[in-house]
């Protein structure tokens, strides 16, 4: 069995689960990158906790963790399968960097809004790893590194967050990224095509004022350093998408693959 990839995708607003445009036609083109995965373990940008947890519900519930957005969206529901047991398996392979498996979660939008374009029929099982909020940047990413055997076995890592958000100055009229976004995240992909990743963990990174301006609160650029912590040298980085929507909030996603 050849390697999985390991993605990081810009999820947006989480409108995009209804829309069909260039940007979700790249996201189903990235579900077919490889052959049909076992699973796909997410972490996303949405559930934060005390403490890192594997959710090992047999079927998921949709958790729909917005508010105000039409009823079609509200309504929407994922139903793909869960995988209890490789929860407890992954659960195991974290060891102490784990608390274990829980059924108190589901799939948050951060997930489904992605894989309803990545993998349409809902038939690929689907787990979600929690983002323990107190974490350094380097925990976050030798977790992805304890995951990384898990691409050898047919899971896919996916990460769901944005490379730059902020909502605070967020333009509806305003497709283009603000020069300052554009900047960072310009910085940021350097340094993952770099390989660079110890520039992306390191604590001068965090003190950078333009980090506070592309997020605010740092849970949507989390996802990203369990991504690359779970990536192989010799995994090549294949652009999906490129591209902001509301001047601030970041739709970039690219996978890693063999
Ligand atoms: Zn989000």
């Amino acid at each position: 069995m050849s390697r999985t990839p390991a993605l990081f995708i810009g999820h947006g607003s989480p409108l995009n689960a209804l829309a069909a445009n260039d940007y979700t036609r790249r996201l189903a083109e990235a579900g077919r990158l490889a052959p049909a995965p076992q699973a796909v373990l997410c972490v996303s940008a949405h559930w934060e906790s005390a403490g890192t947890w594997v959710n090992a519900q047999a079927r998921p519930k949709t958790i729909h963790d917005f508010r105000g957005f039409p009823r079609e969206l509200h309504e929407k529901i994922y139903p793909a399968p869960g995988a209890p047991e490789l929860a407890r398996e992954i659960s195991a392979l974290l060891g102490t960097r784990a608390r274990g498996t829980t059924l108190d979660w589901g799939l948050d939008h951060g997930a489904w809004s992605v894989l309803v374009h990545l993998f349409p029929k809902a038939d690929v099982p689907v787990l979600q790893l929690s983002m323990d909020r107190a974490l350094a940047p380097s925990e976050r990413f030798e977790i992805g590194r304890a995951l990384a055997p898990l691409r050898e076995r047919g899971v896919w890592i996916l990460g769901s967050g944005d490379l730059v958000h902020n909502l605070y100055e967020m333009n509806p009229d305003r497709g283009a990224p603000y020069p300052w976004a554009e900047d960072f995240e310009r910085n940021v992909m350097d340094r993952i095509a770099a390989r660079d990743f110890a520039a992306l963990t390191a604590p001068s990174f965090y003190a950078q004022k333009a980090l506070g301006q592309s997020h605010p609160s740092l849970e949507h650029f989390w996802p990203l350093l369990y991504v690359l912590g779970a990536t192989h040298a010799d995994d090549r980085l294949a652009m999906i998408h490129e591209g902001f929507e509301l001047g601030t909030i970041s739709l970039t996603s690219f996978a890693f693959v063999p």
